[in-house]
């Protein structure tokens, strides 16, 4: 594992100064914790609203440094975009990923994974072959995962045509991707013509005071309706709620995932919880 840039900013406020040592330190200690292996999963399960099955999970990076104590992925994963190192956290998520749908789907388990993808990811130009040999190391189909990307990566994405062609072959092959947290502030939607999306994830803050508000549940309706015209299934996501989630069902949308379905947990606890 290589560490890019590294250069250090000489004039620094205080405050500054503790930010950035507590930076430099999560990504000392994430270089050593990717080459210790040390990176775990969890497992966030999604609910169809129709027949109430457990029909995919969501893989989420944990770190638990011994020194730094938890650090979530709200802070880990920009550092990691900025130093190059979520390629190696992409790597290990696609690793898991794949290998737990591998074994559902010779367990005769029906259940699909997602994992998120940052952009930086897919400006490395083997992203394809790296995706298809990890498939084929654990005898996975490319069906049964699905990459998550935000309306920011997509934004940008649209203007490289490398990374257009990447998704769309990894498409041809049958992996969905899912455009995350969507309607978090981007006016273009070009994106959903540019690129082969088959599902949209309804930003968890549309979700989390829609009971409240009777504009927000006529938004979140006008989504769900937007996202079916298209052919996209819709996911909510952040439920917590069974009014939250009775809503949905009454607007039409097709899955959710949120503390009301479950939180994230362990491959064995998604097999008890079916
Ligand atoms: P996201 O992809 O939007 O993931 C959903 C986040 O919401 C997760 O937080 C999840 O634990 C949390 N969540 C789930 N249900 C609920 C709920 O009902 N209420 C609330 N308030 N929150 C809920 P987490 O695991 O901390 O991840 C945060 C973000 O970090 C993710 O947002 C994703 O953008 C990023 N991330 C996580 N793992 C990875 C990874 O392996 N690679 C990349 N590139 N990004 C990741
Ligand atoms: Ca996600
Ligand atoms: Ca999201
Ligand atoms: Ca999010």
């Amino acid at each position: 594992v290589k560490l890019e840039g590294g250069s250090m900013i000489t004039t620094l406020s205080k405050s500054d100064h503790s930010k950035l040592s507590r930076k430099v330190q999560i990504e000392r200690r994430l270089l050593e914790a990717l080459n210790r292996n040390d990176l775990h999963v969890m497992f966030l399960p999604q609910k169809d609203v129709k027949t109430g099955a457990i029909t995919s999970v969501e893989s989420l990076v944990r770190w638990e440094d011994s020194v730094l104590g938890t650090v979530s992925p709200e802070e880990l994963i920009p550092i990691a975009e900025e130093t190059g190192l979520i390629n190696e956290i992409g790597q290990f998520m696609l690793e898991k990923s794949c290998e737990q749908a591998a074994i559902w789907q010779r367990k005769g388990i029906p259940i699909k994974v997602s994992f998120n993808s940052s952009i930086r990811e897919f400006r490395d130009k083997n992203m394809v072959k790296t995706i298809r040999k990890v498939l084929e190391k654990y005898n996975c189909s490319p069906e049964l995962i699905q990459i998550e990307f935000t309306e920011k990566f997509a934004l940008e994405a649209e203007a490289e045509k490398a990374i257009v062609k990447q998704i769309q072959k990894l498409q041809q092959d049958g992996i969905v991707f899912v455009l995350d947290d969507f309607g978090t502030g981007y006016a273009s939607l070009r994106y959903l013509q540019m690129l082969p999306i088959g599902k949209l994830k309804i930003d968890k803050s549309f979700i989390s005071s829609v009971t409240q508000h009777e504009k927000l549940e006529k938004l979140v309706q006008g989504l769900v309706q937007f996202g079916q015209s298209l052919d996209l299934q819709v996911v909510a996501e952040g439920v917590e709620t069974a009014e939250q989630f009775e809503l949905l069902k009454r607007v039409g949308c097709d899955a959710v995932q949120g503390y009301y379905v479950s939180l994230p947990i362990s491959a064995e606890e998604v097999e008890e919880m079916l």
